[in-house]
């Protein structure tokens, strides 16, 4: 790791502003300024406060992560030129340079056997997406979100689903925090935060695991600076070395960026990849051996407290140690701190559910926040960091295989209408289907689907067996490209967020709803998603079984939410009342539980064997100048890295594979290589080792964790090699 690199400071508000300047600083400025919900990070901003301010009234002076979202989305059109070229040519192209070529203003089709894109009229686009739909059977298709979309879009993608005849049914959640959804389910009885933003302001200890947000969740540091200035702590779990959690320099702060970055972590604890459970069971072990569990809360609001205690205490340090590599002192000394904490807040990211056994994972972390009764009392509680603006949104208005029974029998009540029963196939099962040739139609709202899935060569092969793919988004991307040399594809574009002709709303990761107005003009091609949809629904749907039309409003579909989903009931009036709100039932602080018994439940789970067939193990992650799969610039500024092609590897493992910072390795697993990557010292657990998502997807297999579907994108087992390439 290069030495003295800071998070954040000077340097970030030049780029920012330099990012700025190219789209033009008065267009970035109304862009940011406008009363609609940040379009990037889950954690959540604008809304009717208007532009970066956040729920608490907080005005954060740069993130430029923001920025960057609305860089892509401020440029004009793609010159119609481009799609002289075909795939082929385009394909040249890496995902930086797709997005820049411009914003989609006009639908553009690729027919099966063709060598590229054409574009065609809005009237040929519906003719062809309603053939292709009308030609399948239900049960051969289905239908992906990505966490961009709205609600009112969301809620009308899963609709039209279903009333056409399928659940095939999922979101990008699939690939992130599913894990988070099925262990908090089990754990608390629903599947999001605890806390709310409001709570980070007077917690005086901050556990944040497998999370980087110096990079993902910029003002996410603010908070963890603030707990440690107020005499908090601030325990940060992660096998790297980030230089952003070490220190970071906060813009707005120019003492901070005078000495060169204030402090974030108290105490930085760096396991082996996969080793996260194993910790959280030394910490446990370690504050029951301290006594300090909270009793009377275990006794009063939990299930199964005794059977964990018993399993901790039957668990060896040494196989805590040798599971983790962290030592018994070090995680005394740990739990010795959140003994003392009077308010806890257990904050992740996919660090903990990128793994076959992430549902284990988190229940873990609920079962270390429970154990002290820091779950359901205010300031205190459970923090999943989401990536994209809306994908927690998606998921509460039913873009999922499986609707809570609740949700289902609403639905079916409200509509008078009969939804299909059979379960719906999630993510990684829909392209299963589709390499077994049992998918003939797709589609996807949103998002980069063959780049966020693993094992590259193989979702390539299996989106091309489905025979059309319509895909709806701003700009273009590889799946617009990829796995489509023998099928067909349509693919629309849409406005975004702040360019929507009616209002939309949001969901944070906080549970917070906002509300965001849209309504700025910037290209005649696009069209809003909720109109798309409902065009394609009124061809697939007799009028008699179900009116679509109905929806053209999109109060409208606010108020079907409100019925239909509980918890939303105030979504109905938040155009008139402008009154943005949290989702009922979920914020806890107090010991109310949703599951049957009213008690939160401890949940035992053996601390996993990772496979090791080959000597490394590899995380896939993301880098400062990454949003998800779009790559905004190929320099890591805080890693230090220049390129993308570059491993991080411990220097015991450089020396041992004779070579140094700087030259270049192979990287081999069971699916795939990267080969020529340029290995970069840093700080890490000896054989881990760290490579960019989605890079690196062509490493990492379809293995997934059996409870929440998703892939193992952060505990891949791999063997390095000097490479053969000249250095
Ligand atoms: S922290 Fe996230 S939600 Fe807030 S402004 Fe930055 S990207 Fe947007």
């Amino acid at each position: 790791m290069k030495d003295n690199i800071t998070g954040g400071g000077l340097k970030k508000v030049l780029y920012t502003l330099k990012l700025a300047q190219k789209t033009g600083l008065r267009s970035t400025a109304k862009a940011l300024n406008s009363r609609n919900t940040c379009k990037t990070c889950g954690l959540g901003m604008g809304g009717q406060r208007g532009g970066m301010t956040n729920e608490l009234g907080e005005f954060p002076s740069v993130c430029n992560k923001s920025v960057q979202a609305q860089s892509t989305d401020l440029q004009p059109p793609i010159p119609l030129e481009v799609f002289n070229h075909d795939l082929h040519d385009l394909k040249e192209l890496d995902e930086s340079e797709l997005a820049k070529l411009g914003r989609l203003t006009t639908p553009i089709y690729k027919a099966a056997g063709a060598l590229g894109y054409t574009p065609v009229s809005w009237q040929e686009a519906a003719s062809i997406s309603a053939k292709a739909f009308r030609n399948s059977q239900p049960e051969r298709t289905f239908f992906y979100s990505s966490g961009r979309s709205s609600n009112e879009a969301g809620f009308i993608l899963q609709l039209l689903a279903r009333i056409y005849g399928t659940n095939n049914v999922s979101n990008c959640s699939y690939y992130c925090h599913q894990a988070t959804s099925e262990g908090l389910g089990q754990s608390i009885g629903h599947g999001t935060a605890t806390v709310e933003l409001e709570d980070l302001s007077s917690c005086d200890f901050i556990m944040l695991l497998g999370a980087n947000p110096a990079s993902n969740h910029p003002r996410f540091i603010y908070k963890l600076q603030a707990c440690r200035e107020r005499g908090g702590e601030v325990v940060i779990v992660n096998p790297a070395k980030e230089p952003g959690l070490v220190r970071f320099a906060m813009p707005k702060s120019a003492r901070s960026l005078l000495i060169g970055g204030s402090p974030i972590a108290t105490e930085y604890l760096q396991p082996n990849i996969g080793g996260d459970l194993a910790l959280l069971r030394g910490i446990a072990k370690a504050v029951i051996e301290q006594d300090g569990c909270a009793k009377a809360f275990l006794a009063a609001h939990t299930d199964d407290a005794q059977v964990y205690i018993d399993a901790v205490k039957n668990t060896s340090w040494q196989e805590i140690a040798e599971a983790c590599g962290i030592g018994c002192d070090e995680i005394q000394r740990v739990a010795q701190k959140y003994c003392q904490a009077k308010h806890a807040v257990f904050a992740w990211g996919m660090g903990i559910t990128h793994h076959k056994h992430g549902v284990d994972n988190v229940e873990e972390i609920a079962n270390l926040a429970l154990l002290r009764g820091m779950i359901g009392r205010p300031y205190s509680g459970l923090l999943p960091l989401r990536g994209h603006s809306n994908v927690q949104g998606i998921g509460t208005i039913g873009v999922k295989p499986v609707l809570s029974s609740e949700v289902f029998e609403a639905i079916e009540k409200h509509f008078d209408v009969e939804l299909p029963t059979k379960v719906g196939m999630d993510t990684m099962a829909c392209l299963e289907a589709a390499d077994r040739g049992e998918i003939d139609a797709a589609l996807l709202m949103g998002g980069n689907l063959y780049s966020a899935t693993p094992n590259s060569t193989w979702a390539k092969s299996a989106l091309d067996r489905i025979g059309f793919t319509l895909c709806l988004t701003t700009t273009l991307n590889r799946t617009h490209l990829y796995g489509l040399d023998n099928s067909s594809a349509l693919v629309l574009p849409v406005k975004a967020r702040d360019e929507e002709h009616q209002a939309t709303t949001q969901e944070s990761m906080f549970n917070y709803i906002r509300l965001s107005d849209g309504g700025i003009h910037r290209h005649d091609g696009a069209r809003s998603e909720v109109d798309i949809l409902i065009e394609l629904a009124s061809q697939l749907v007799d009028v008699a079984k179900f009116d679509f039309k109905q929806f053209h409003q999109h109060k409208s579909i606010r108020a079907a939410i409100a019925a239909t989903v509980p918890g939303l009931e105030q979504l109905a009036s938040i155009d008139v009342a402008k009154r943005e709100f949290h989702v009922n039932n979920r914020i806890l602080h107090s010991p109310v539980f949703n599951t049957t018994s009213g008690r939160a439940r401890f949940n035992v789970n053996p601390i996993p064997t990772l496979s090791t067939n080959r000597p490394y193990t590899l995380a896939s992650v993301r880098s400062e100048g990454q949003f998800n799969t779009i790559i905004y610039e190929q320099a890591d500024t805080y890693r230090g890295a220049t390129i993308r092609e570059c491993l991080f590897i411990n220097a015991a493992d450089l020396a041992s594979l004779g070579i140094k910072d700087g030259d270049l390795v192979d990287v081999h697993s069971d699916t795939g290589s990267l080969l020529g990557y340029q290995a970069i010292l840093f700080d890490l657990p000896r054989s881990n080792v760290l490579a960019y998502f989605p890079e690196a997807n062509i490493l990492i297999s379809t293995d997934r964790d059996e409870r929440s579907k998703t892939p193992a994108f952060k505990s891949v087992s791999v063997s390095i090699v000097a490479s053969k390439t000249a250095n």
